[in-house]
């Protein structure tokens, strides 16, 4: 089944239905939606000569237009390279050249100089290009979506790639099926009220679950600012009601520090999906205090998207059990459809509490890697997906997330989670953000190192830190040093990139060595 099926059929039922909104102004019904896709999916074909399983890119900042050209490409039949338009347009030539796409869609088209390597091999197409803006506004009849099988990729997806050069996920429409009914049933109930709203780029989770609201014949809101603005959501939450939106961590954050300094408290918001990184302890109870059980988690990867496990709203603000902390600082438990365990090295089942690598499997599991079976065969073993995230699983099925393996402390041959040091860290009311790693010790293998952002509220220095972190866990945990630093390095998802921090460490430590 093509997945732009679900268009089509919510707009036979609700031609008039709002679909996607500009901020307040409409853009598009469903009538509309779907005859501006399958209009410009015949221009693509016949014009531009693209055929099924052709790769096309989407190089561009969230716009009322981004789901018009996607599901344009999903209706032929071709497969969608969504591109964080984050990214350097250098960065966006790699992942062309890569999946060898041969048209990228911009908004401007002229992001790409005239000349280069990706000109002679792909075509960079304007959203406003005359013939596609035409053939978007054709009175032909609707012809149906190409027919496509389950296994047929839909949606190839460049992980952020925090180590190495990015790989091309390959997401099939049974994929993204399996991601969209495990939506309906385990994180929200997708309606026709519902007003999605795409804070975070459309190319990564916040755009994949624009495909269940499709279903349910919700209404797409694009920001006018085309990202993240907590007072602009605050608006159109109490203007629109109903407002479903995804979120990382970070973002919550500012949004909640938005209603603390406004007086805001979550009206016309329905839901706020969270993950993508670890939600602090601390920042959900905030998160929960002011604007109330609106937060459901989800934990997920580019290559299980968005299904792995999920923390239902009612066990996020839950305060009635007894292990309701630990459930909260969990990622909760398996999503439906897939299966979830903890494993050792040899992927043999660990017994519940012990940590090891999480492992999945299950319909919403990629397809494998783009031209790299051996990338696939290393990390889908048997039918399971191993994450590299390390984690245990309690009695009943909750998943508490550790770290990822590559950024395990080892300090005198003991494991050290900078995860549960960050959380100590993180609960000290003067510090706002915190990263911790591991650096090279001749004397320990290696050190427990923080970086800390302070709020700038009140007293925070390393003295501070280190009696508050001895008052709270084991010395051998604590941080041998610390670096304070206005912000943290992020990637264009809003991951902090330990990577950049254990360079930073080793340029200082070499240049110690010089001195
Ligand atoms: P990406 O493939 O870029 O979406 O990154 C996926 C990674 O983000 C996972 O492997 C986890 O390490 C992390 N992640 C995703 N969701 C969560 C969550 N809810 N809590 C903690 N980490 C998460």
């Amino acid at each position: 089944m093509n997945i732009s099926e679900w268009l089509l059929q919510v707009a036979r039922v609700s031609p008039d239905a709002p679909a996607i909104r500009c901020g307040l102004d409409l853009h598009a019904t469903y009538g509309q939606f779907a005859a501006r896709s399958a209009g410009m999916a015949t221009h693509l074909k016949d014009s531009l000569g693209i055929r099924k399983g052709d790769r096309v890119a989407l190089f561009m900042q969230n716009c009322p237009a981004y789901l018009e050209i996607l599901h344009a490409v999903l209706w032929m039949g071709a497969i969608v390279v969504p591109i964080n338009y984050k990214l350097h347009p250098r960065e966006a030539a790699w992942i062309i050249g890569d999946a060898k796409a041969r048209v990228v869609v911009t908004q401007t088209g002229t992001v790409f100089a005239s000349g280069t390597e990706l000109a002679k091999t792909c075509n960079e197409l304007g959203l406003q290009d005359p013939a596609l803006t035409a053939a978007a506004q054709s009175s032909a009849e609707i012809t149906p979506p190409a027919d496509t099988g389950k296994d047929d990729v839909a949606w190839l997806f460049y992980t952020s790639g925090t180590t190495g050069r990015p790989k091309g996920v390959m997401t099939t429409h049974g994929n993204l099926v399996a991601m969209s009914l495990a939506y309906a049933m385990d994180v929200d109930s997708p309606t026709a009220r519902d007003n999605s709203l795409y804070a975070a780029p459309m190319s990564h989770g916040a755009g994949l679950y624009h495909f269940p609201i499709i279903r349910a014949g919700g209404c797409h809101v694009i920001p006018q600012s085309g990202g993240f603005d907590p007072a602009e959501i605050a608006e159109l939450a109490q203007a629109l009601d109903n407002l479903v939106f995804f979120a990382a961590p970070t973002m919550i954050k500012r949004q909640i520090a938005h209603a603390r300094a406004t007086g805001y408290d979550g009206t016309g918001i329905k839901t706020i999906i969270y993950g993508g990184g670890p939600m602090y302890l601390a920042d959900i109870e905030e998160g929960l205090a002011v604007f109330g059980a609106r937060f459901v988690q989800i934990y997920g990867q580019g290559e299980c998207p968005m299904t792995i496990t999920v923390l239902p709203r009612d066990l996020v603000a839950d305060t009635a059990h007894p292990n309701a902390d630990a459930r909260r600082g969990s990622v909760g438990f398996a999503q439906a459809g897939v299966q979830v365990r903890v494993v050792d090295s040899d992927m043999r089942p660990l017994p519940a509490g012990e940590v090891g690598e999480v492992v999945v499997s299950g319909d919403a599991l990629m397809k494998g890697y783009w031209g790299n079976e051996k990338a696939t065969a290393d990390t889908v073993v048997d039918g399971w997906l191993r994450t590299g995230d390390l984690g245990s699983m309690d009695a009943d099925g909750f998943l508490t997330l550790t770290d990822r393996s590559k950024d395990v402390i080892i300090s005198g041959g003991t494991n050290i989670y900078p995860r549960e040091v960050e959380e100590t860290l993180l609960a000290h009311e003067n510090v706002s953000e915190v990263s911790v790693i591991g650096v090279p010790s001749p004397e320990w293998g290696e050190d427990v190192v923080a970086f800390v952002v302070a709020t700038g509220d009140g007293p925070c220095d390393a003295p501070q830190l280190d009696a508050w972190c001895k008052s709270r866990m084991a010395s051998f945990k604590k941080p041998k040093t610390y670096h304070f630093v206005q912000d943290l390095p992020k990637n264009s998802y809003g991951k902090v990139l330990k990577t950049s921090l254990r360079e930073r460490i080793a340029q200082e430590l070499e240049g110690e060595h010089q001195a």
